[in-house]
């Protein structure tokens, strides 16, 4: 191994955080009571810590012990700054054979972030700077104020204070059984709002093609500027066929796991908005590659926030495109990190701090964490915690 030695990778930790919501949230696939972070931490030589992270409903235990049982023996000893060669190398192990999408992908991003959290503070930089991005704030438009559970004076409520607060585009949940009932929602919360505010929906894959149709017109009357997950999200042809159909934007990418998938929805015309998530593809290196892809292609890239946003403030406007960068929020774990995502009148303030603000807080550790998933492997003295076997 050549490199520098302050660089080798002497221990993997993995352990996962249960961050309660405010309420119990639903929409079209889930309902939420509290949202999971699983985490790994890798420390180099020199002392530094890196850290990656995902975001789950459930399975926390599923991405971990993928790390502590196949990914930390590579990785124990390799140096920290080969990150497209740990990448290939834990993509091609035989986990490969069950999860080239999915938990065993989802933990690759998560080991992806930890190193490329670690090249940036051996820059002493922040991730968007190390990555060339420019300075300035980042809009971002909320996700949480038109959940599927809340009613339609809730949500009306909800979006109205959102407003007040600065955001100018907000999403709104849809997905019933009922298709009408969704059609009437989108209705009253357009005229609830006025026309200036912009809106997107979200049916989270619930419709079939058919019902998805149904439903563009009007969507087009209330000017929703995007349609997301209308149908299953494998479907390359049902969204090629709705972005003929109609008007209005779909959008697309939280559920694709590979640069891969992306290629084939870019290539069907399938997409106009591309919602790549650093967690659900390969981390920090398949996203910059899909995302500039994507732009390359004249499509909006806007991130998926499964990571909630703290990976994706670094990442968003580090490619060459046209359009202004935007950035999903929705606020449920920002008090679990060192470094709290900072966004003030709808924009996003890029960190200063050198990383990828993926530190994981000591209070957020003891009041959260999950009991009995992770474990820690090391170089000498192999200590063994949880339920995971890990050889040191
Ligand atoms: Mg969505």
């Amino acid at each position: 191994m050549s490199g520098d030695p302050g660089a080798v990778i002497t221990s993997v930790e993995t352990y996962a955080l249960a961050v309660p919501l405010p309420r119990p949230l639903s929409d079209a696939t889930a309902r939420l009571t509290a949202w999971t972070v699983p985490v790994v931490e890798i420390r180099t030589a020199d002392g530094r810590v890196g850290t990656g992270i995902s975001g789950v409903h459930t399975g926390a235990e599923l991405l971990t012990q993928v790390i502590d049982n196949h990914y930390a023996p590579v990785l124990l000893g390799a140096g920290s700054e080969d990150i497209v060669g740990a990448w290939k190398r834990l993509y091609w192990l035989t986990t490969h054979w069950i999860g080239r999408a999915g938990a065993v992908h989802m933990a690759l991003s998560m080991v992806d972030i930890a190193l490329w959290d670690l090249a940036a503070q051996r820059a002493g930089l922040p991730l968007w700077r190390l990555l060339g991005g420019a300075p300035d704030p980042i809009e971002t438009y909320n996700t949480d104020g038109g959940w599927l559970n809340l009613g339609i004076d809730e949500v009306i409520r909800d979006l109205g204070a959102l407003a007040d607060q600065g955001w100018r585009r907000l999403k709104v949940k849809i997905g019933k059984a009922d298709w009408r009932v969704d059609a009437a929602r989108v209705r009253a919360v357009r005229q609830a709002v006025g026309p200036d505010l912009t809106l997107m929906c979200d049916a989270n894959q619930r419709w079939d093609l058919h019902t998805a149709t149904r439903m563009l017109p009007v969507l087009a009357e209330a000017g929703m500027d995007w349609f997301e997950e209308p149908v299953h999200a494998d479907d390359v042809l049902a969204h090629q066929r709705l972005q003929t159909a109609g008007s209005v934007d779909i959008a697309a990418g939280e559920s694709l796991y590979s640069y891969h998938a992306f290629t084939n929805f870019i290539a069907a015309d399938a997409l106009r908005v591309i919602q790549v998530d650093v967690t659900r593809v390969g981390g920090v290196t398949e996203w910059t590659q899909i995302a500039r892809h994507a732009a390359a292609a004249g499509l909006r890239v806007v991130p998926h926030a499964g990571d909630m946003m703290q990976v994706h403030q670094h990442l968003a406007g580090t490619f060459l495109s046209e359009t202004p960068p935007l950035l999903e929020f929705i606020p449920w774990t920002q008090h679990a990190f060192v470094h709290r995502s900072v966004v003030r009148d709808g924009y996003a303030h890029r960190p200063q701090e050198p990383g990828a603000s993926t530190a994981v807080a000591a209070t957020a550790r003891e009041r959260w964490q999950v009991p009995g998933v992770g474990a820690t492997a090391a170089i000498r003295q192999a200590r063994r915690t949880g339920r995971a076997a890990v050889a040191g």
